[in-house]
């Protein structure tokens, strides 16, 4: 039942103009349209305000109201009585002042305090009886938000408004929630601070809700497989060759995925660990399992180096299997693609190129996706349809925060790798001047001598907008350093590409000078050292994925940040904090979380009062509670459910 706003007492033809051309029409889009903020009246005490600080009090008027002309405008002032002070009180712009208060009447006063000169200038001065300690501001131009409030009142007094439940009762009564009647009525008459409070973990529960059990409304669609028939033995035996004991972690990746395989049902996972912290024999132990299972695997990177990289360190492990390499470069497709088919290949490894139509498994079992940031959603999601397998593992090094993995994942699919492999130095990580680049010099000399490997990375190839690029660069250390430099860049060939990588691994103590192509996943236990020029051009988490790239042995190594600004807020921190998901955190409450799933449209993740940051256990209380409401035969008849389904369904994709 709708109630249109002009059978509403207050509400005359021009507030009725006003309001229908901000959209409202109803008296249900009144209430949805609550109060931008509120103007706290609650007292505070005058003894303890400092110099300019902002203070409510209670008054009593002592002298006459005088209206002073004043440039254009003018103000009022008076003198009032606070405790057992005499305060100076001027009101600008308030001239109706003079027709509402006289001499000693009681008031309330709000305004900045100016301790010195013993005067507040008031922004509000109103009656006590009012007993108005909140006031709600609706900010709509044309009506005093005094009229909003009186409004409102009318509505909620003579029950002017249908508002039904939307949370399913057993939920209300768990975590004391209020009814959702009464917390828009909190939200637009508030008579405490708390009243506000308790409608905003209302409407956070809501929010979460709702999310959840679009999401659910999305996955609850297993796909049935039998469970996995890996061989325990040699997996084990595989393991037993690996050159370094698996860090806890590790070993609870590896089990979480295993428990995966046994179930029947396919699965997804998100294995989140910070650079360097050992994700690739997460999934190579995993890819084995599934190999000696007698199924296929496809890996999937986001660049044709890391492709390689992977392909070489897979065979030189996995001696056993089938592996091979499919980029766009790739020779002898045809072939390839045949084998493919045949089953012959058990694992393939590649790029982007994966996803073409004419790659035929026989029988995919698993698809891994390395650095899956780095894919668009529909990369991702167009290997994962394609594969029919739908197991299907997830590499991050860009730790998503965790309310995003939990919305993108659910809980249960998340495996995170906290620990780094044992003996790992903290990366020195410095934050310099570009006239102080002698300090860097200094320890790239050190580094060569001991034969270890540097990246130095600029912004750019050429251009005249960035004075540090791959020319300007070159031309300033070529005189500094006789030791071999190795310039790479996305523009060369790919032959070219890989064979300067591969040359620079062979080349002890040389420079790679590159763009941010080395930027994903590329491991080379030697490299101590890497330089980034203009950092500040780069955004927080890729130049902790740049970082990355060094102290990945377990020799020291260091980070050098190279501006020519000062005082740059994320560089200071990532000389700071050597944690990704620590860095993830502020990168979240800085961008935003969009950027972080690849989802363009992010629309959906705008909350009102849902706080991605920090309201992760009211996301993990609601998933629990749409999990159960699901399970229930009946959840079709729940109002909840109807609900969502008349309100809430729109396309989404993570
Ligand atoms: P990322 O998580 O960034 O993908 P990698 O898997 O490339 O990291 O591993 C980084 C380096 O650490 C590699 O050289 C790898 O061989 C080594 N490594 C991985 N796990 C361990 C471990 N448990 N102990 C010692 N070194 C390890
Ligand atoms: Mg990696």
């Amino acid at each position: 039942m709708e109630i249109k706003l002009d059978s509403v007492k207050g509400i005359g033809p021009s507030m009725l103009r006003i309001l229908r051309n901000q959209g409202l029409w109803s008296t249900y889009d009144l209430v949805l349209n609550y109060p931008k903020r509120y103007e706290d009246f609650s007292i505070t005490s005058l003894e303890k305000a400092n110099d300019k600080e902002t203070i409510t009090t209670h008054a009593t008027i002592i002298s006459e109201l005088k209206l002073n002309r004043f440039g254009k405008g003018g103000f009022v002032s008076f003198k009032a009585r606070i405790l057992d002070k005499t305060i100076d009180i001027v009101a600008f712009g308030k001239g109706y002042l003079i027709k509402s208060f006289a001499k000693d009447e009681e008031v309330i006063i709000k305004g900045v305090y100016h301790l010195f000169k013993r005067q507040i200038n008031a922004s509000a001065v109103i009656k006590v009886d009012k007993k108005v300690p909140l006031k709600p501001i609706y900010g709509i131009e044309g009506i005093h938000d005094k009229t909003m409030m009186n409004v409102m009142e009318t509505i909620f007094l003579n029950n002017q408004v249908s508002i039904f439940e939307t949370i399913p009762k057993e939920y209300l009564e768990k975590y004391k929630l209020l009814n959702r009647l009464e917390a828009y009525q909190k939200l637009h008459l508030p008579k405490t601070i708390e009243d506000i409070h308790q409608a905003e973990r209302r409407f956070k529960y809501e929010e979460a809700f709702y999310l959840q059990l679009r999401l659910a409304s999305k996955k609850t669609t297993n796909h049935p497989r039998p469970p996995k028939p890996y061989d325990i033995q040699k997996v084990k035996d595989l393991i037993s060759t690996i050159p370094f004991e698996l860090t806890g972690d590790q070993k609870e990746a590896v089990n979480d995925i295993f428990r995966d395989f046994k179930k029947d049902h396919a699965s997804y996972r998100l294995i989140q660990g910070d650079v360097g912290s050992g994700k690739t024999m997460v999934a190579l132990i995993s890819i084995y399992a599934v190999i000696t299972a007698n199924e296929q695997v496809s890996l999937m990177a986001p660049t044709e180096l890391l492709a390689n990289q992977h392909y070489q360190y897979f065979k030189s492990l996995m001696k056993d299997a089938n592996i091979a390499l499919l980029t766009s470069k790739t020779k002898n497709k045809i072939q390839l693609k045949e084998d493919i088919k045949n089953g012959k290949i058990d694992l393939l490894i590649g790029t982007h190129a994966l996803i073409e139509n004419d790659v035929i498994f026989k029988n995919l079992g698993l698809v891994v996706i390395d650095e899956q940031h780095k894919f668009g959603v529909n990369t991702r999601e167009e290997l994962i349809i394609k594969s029919n397998a739908k197991d299907v593992i997830y590499l991050t090094a860009t730790p998503i925060p965790r309310t995003l993995a939990l919305i993108a994942f659910g809980d249960s699919h998340v495996s995170v790798i906290k620990e780094k492999p044992k003996h790992r130095i903290l990366i020195e990580t410095k934050y310099i001047t570009k006239d102080r680049i002698q300090e860097m010099y200094d320890l790239m000399h050190s580094a060569i001598i001991r034969k270890e490997h540097i990246f130095l990375v600029v912004p750019a190839i050429t251009s005249e907008h960035v004075t540090d690029n791959i020319e300007t660069v070159y031309e300033e250390i070529k005189e500094e350093f006789s030791a071999p430099i190795f310039v790479l860049h996305g523009k060369l060939p790919y032959e070219e590409k890989e064979l300067i990588m591969e040359q620079f691994i062979y080349t002890p103590g040389s420079i790679l000078l590159s763009t941010t192509m080395i930027e994903v996943g590329i491991d080379i236990p030697t490299a101590t050292f890497i330089g980034i020029y203009a950092a500040e051009s780069f955004g927080l988490s890729q130049l902790h994925q740049l970082r990355g790239r060094v102290g990945r042995g377990n020799k020291p190594s260091f980070c050098y940040l190279l501006s020519t600004k000062e005082d740059i807020e994320r560089l200071d921190l990532l000389s700071k904090v050597n944690d990704g998901f620590q860095l993830s955190e502020y990168d979240l409450i800085s961008r935003g979380p969009g950027d972080f799933l690849g989802v363009q449209q992010s629309g959906y993740l705008k909350f009102n009062f849902l706080d991605l940051a920090t309201d992760y256990q009211v996301l993990i209380e609601a998933q629990k509670n749409v999990q159960e409401l699901l399970s229930k035969p009946d959840f079709k008849t729940n109002t909840a459910y109807k609900y969502l389904n008349k309100y809430m369904i729109e396309s989404i994709k993570i």
